[in-house]
């Protein structure tokens, strides 16, 4: 997708703090962080949003979460707690088109979110 600011990541023409990278999935840490932890777990394949995903998904949406859960382990937050959330459309506030797994932490987490 060429005005895709993640696919442009993915792509390496635009830079980012990567943290993760295998043949389907990369991580980086979030521009804007809500926590000393957040990273953002993006396929490599463009999806638009969780509304697009199909049968054929399962697997990628699988390492997505599992990736999440390793980065929480590996950050030493995943016993004392981790959120991971994926914002869809205009009500949840998505602002990047191309999903994306936010994995937040390192601080005690509110809920409900606001
Ligand atoms: P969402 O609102 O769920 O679509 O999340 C998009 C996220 O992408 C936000 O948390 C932004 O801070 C983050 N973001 C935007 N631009 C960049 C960038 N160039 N590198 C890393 N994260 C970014
Ligand atoms: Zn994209």
């Amino acid at each position: 997708m060429p005005d895709c600011l993640f696919c442009k990541i993915i792509a390496r023409e635009i830079p980012a703090s990567i943290v993760y990278e295998d043949d389907r999935v990369i991580a980086f840490n979030d521009i804007n962080p809500q926590g000393p932890t957040h990273v953002l777990v993006v396929p490599k394949r463009h999806i638009a949003t969780l509304n697009d995903l199909s049968t054929a998904d399962d697997g990628i949406v699988g390492e997505m979460v599992r990736r999440a859960a390793a980065i929480a382990s590996e950050r030493g937050i995943a016993t004392g707690g981790f959120r991971a959330v994926f914002n869809t459309n205009r009500d949840a506030g998505q602002t990047v088109f191309h999903i994306h797994l936010h994995v937040i932490g390192g601080r005690p987490l509110a809920w409900p979110p606001g």
